[in-house]
């Protein structure tokens, strides 16, 4: 991992790190995920005039769409927006059963989406995987291929990352930690805690 991506970790997995801290890092890292989902996306080359010559350079070359998953997926959204500055946003809303961890769909709002879209999920917390392959499966039924896909994530629990792997094995997954495992409660270990009440300041 380099040396910014654990740095930036160690403030959000601090449990003295005050909720401005914490929102300013999410965002900090979600910067450095973006750049890293932008290598896997396909470019075109783009002609343009400077104001003195002709320039060749670069730009996206795929509609892009970006799924945040509610609510956690929403930090990631503003640094994200600034670099895919013309995608569209797709929302799902999914939320775990504390009894059972079971992800249940209450929210679902995609824009069209036709086989030429490259989808960015944005979750920053994968634990048990479940609310992640719920969204895969969601974009399978749209018809979305797994080359199409990236999974941005900050902190993995390795059995949210099989059962998406698993299920799901040509997606790209990016994150910054694969933690050692989950809890009887869910939550990983050693984690961060809970990441929307960390955020959104309802803990
Ligand atoms: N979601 C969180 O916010 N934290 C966990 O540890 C697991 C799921």
């Amino acid at each position: 991992m380099n040396n910014i991506k654990q740095i930036l970790i160690t403030t959000l997995r601090d449990k003295k790190t005050s909720r401005a801290l914490f929102r300013q890092t999410t965002h900090k890292l979600a910067h450095v995920l973006a750049h890293e989902a932008a290598e896997h996306i396909k470019t075109k080359t783009t002609n343009i005039q400077t104001p003195i010559d002709s320039a060749s350079g670069l730009e996206f070359g795929t509609p892009i769409v970006l799924v945040p998953i509610l609510r956690s997926g929403i930090a990631l959204l503003p640094p994200f927006l600034k670099y895919f500055q013309s995608a569209s946003v797709g929302v799902v809303g999914l939320k775990r059963d504390e009894e059972t961890a079971q992800a249940h769909w209450y929210y679902e709002n995609l824009p069209p989406l036709t086989e030429k879209e490259q989808i960015i999920i944005l979750d920053p917390m994968i634990a048990t995987g479940g609310t992640g392959v719920e969204t895969l499966r969601k974009l399978k039924e749209h018809g979305i291929a797994q080359k199409k896909i990236i999974f941005v994530s900050i902190v993995c629990a390795p059995e949210g990352i099989e059962a998406i792997k698993s299920e799901f094995p040509d997606i790209t997954t990016i994150t910054v930690a694969i933690d050692k495992h989950l809890n009887a409660q869910k939550f990983i270990i050693p984690g961060l805690g809970d990441f929307g009440d960390r955020y959104f300041g309802t803990e």
